[in-house]
């Protein structure tokens, strides 16, 4: 299979260039040329087999001409390590829990999932490769997990300083080794624009191999699409048409829905949901794209002003905007109204959402209130609550117990240096680290 970039058509390239680049050198995203559908067969088989044979099907179909059987189990058993159980919150409403991985949020999936296929691509290649990240907070935890001591690559973390939880923080600069970090006086989107300059600059590219684990990145973003298969495969209620609600930054995650349902999963809507960095329910409400500066809120890990994944959603419509409108609708919630949220489903059910799982669950709350009841949703439970504890335990007045391999990681020391927000000050970094 080979690769396009969303900014050129015709300008295609191997899995192992894709996956290596992360970005194309027109700074669009790579696109698989074609999108393979799954046979009926496969969703009449679906209710019965295991997350890892989903894995199994689905991988093998997008990426088959490229990677042999072993290697594709080698893949998702090394992704699949741990459950995404669907549970009912309410009558009609189910969260998808993808919180079950090692750093406790769904960017574990993607993560695992492209450091072992970067291993398996960069088998016999003499240089090292250096990753580099800018993270919102999950990604750089699920990130220097995933490639902690992978042989061949160093792992470069930028983030916004005082913008990423205590807990986030930890679970990347604590780990040491190959993985090094930098806290970046400004925002997210000013981490996201030096790494983005780094893979267009020639003098850099002259001197490493340097690639991205963002969700920019294929092998992390397309492996995304397998939760969708077996959530619906364990829901009771496939009679019902199907909304899903993907709380969004960067909206990877949405569009690996989207590449699931190409695929032929039968999803009704799809609802996008953000907190206050609206630019994205703006566009389906129908406004012009446009990106805007980046505003804090609860739901951190979403603060996102220029979502990357943008131009992917499009294409997946065929760049047709108004396709795209009709099959996606959008919805941005406040601190306020998420903080809502999370009380009354806590009170009425028992069940603690974080503020990333609240944005969601808020979104389909509202796409079912609006529509006749013949819907059943599920929205995406993106974090375990306690990454985001001191949040939680406030809105809900609190002590949420932490799991074990949450507090584990707070125990350990902080290492990072700080990194002034200037292209420059990165460039030399990177040249001297050589
Ligand atoms: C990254 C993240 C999101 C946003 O996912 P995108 O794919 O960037 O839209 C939502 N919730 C949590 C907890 C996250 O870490």
């Amino acid at each position: 299979m080979q690769y396009y970039s969303t900014n050129n058509p015709d300008h295609k390239v191997s899995l192992k260039e894709a996956v290596i680049k992360g970005l194309a050198p027109d700074q669009g995203l790579y696109m698989p040329e074609s999108i393979p559908e799954m046979p009926v067969s496969f969703f009449e088989k679906l209710p019965s087999m295991s997350f890892q044979e989903i894995g199994y099907a689905v991988i093998g179909a997008l990426f088959g001409e490229d990677l042999n059987e072993e290697q594709i189990k080698d893949l998702v058993d090394h992704t699949l390590i741990f459950d995404a159980p669907l549970v009912k919150v309410e009558e009609g409403i189910y969260s998808l829990e993808l919180f079950h991985g090692p750093t406790l949020a769904f960017k574990d999936f993607g993560a695992r999932f492209c450091s072992k296929l970067m291993s398996m691509l960069m088998e016999g290649e003499q240089r090292k490769v250096k990753v580099l990240v800018a993270t919102s907070g999950d990604t750089g935890s699920a990130v220097a997990n995933g490639f902690y001591n992978v042989p061949g690559v160093e792992v470069i973390i930028l983030y916004p300083k005082g913008k990423v939880s205590e807990l986030q923080e930890k679970q990347f600069t604590t780990l040491g080794g190959n993985i090094h970090c930098f806290e970046v006086d400004g925002m997210f989107d000013d981490c996201q624009r030096m790494v983005k300059d780094a893979f267009l600059d020639k003098e850099l590219n002259d001197n490493m191999l340097l690639t991205s684990a963002n969700s920019i990145n294929i092998a992390r973003w397309i492996p995304q699409c397998l939760y969708y298969f077996y959530a619906w495969s364990r829901l009771p209620e496939k009679n019902k048409k199907l909304a899903i609600s993907v709380p969004s930054g960067n909206f990877g995650n949405l569009g690996a829905g989207i590449l699931a349902q190409r695929m032929g999963l039968p999803i009704h809507t799809f609802v996008a949901s953000t907190n206050i960095n609206r630019v994205v329910p703006d566009f389906l409400h129908g406004l012009d794209f446009k990106a805007m500066p980046s505003v804090s809120t609860i739901s951190n890990s979403m603060d996102v002003g220029n979502p990357s994944n943008f131009f992917r959603l499009l294409a997946l419509y065929g760049n047709d905007e108004a396709l795209f409108r009709e099959k996606v609708k959008g919805f941005y919630f406040d601190d306020e109204d998420t903080a809502k949220a999370m009380k009354k489903v806590m009170e009425e059910t028992g069940y603690v959402m974080d503020p990333h799982g609240a944005v969601g669950y808020l979104g389909l709350r509202n796409f079912i209130k609006m529509n006749p009841s013949d819907f059943v949703g599920i929205f995406l439970e993106t974090a375990h609550p306690g990454k985001f504890k001191s949040v939680v335990d406030k809105v809900l007045g609190i002590d949420l117990e932490l799991p074990a391999r949450l507090a584990q990681f707070l125990n350990g020391e902080k290492k990072y240096e700080e990194l002034k927000n200037d292209f420059a000050a990165f460039k030399s970094l990177l040249l001297k680290s050589r």
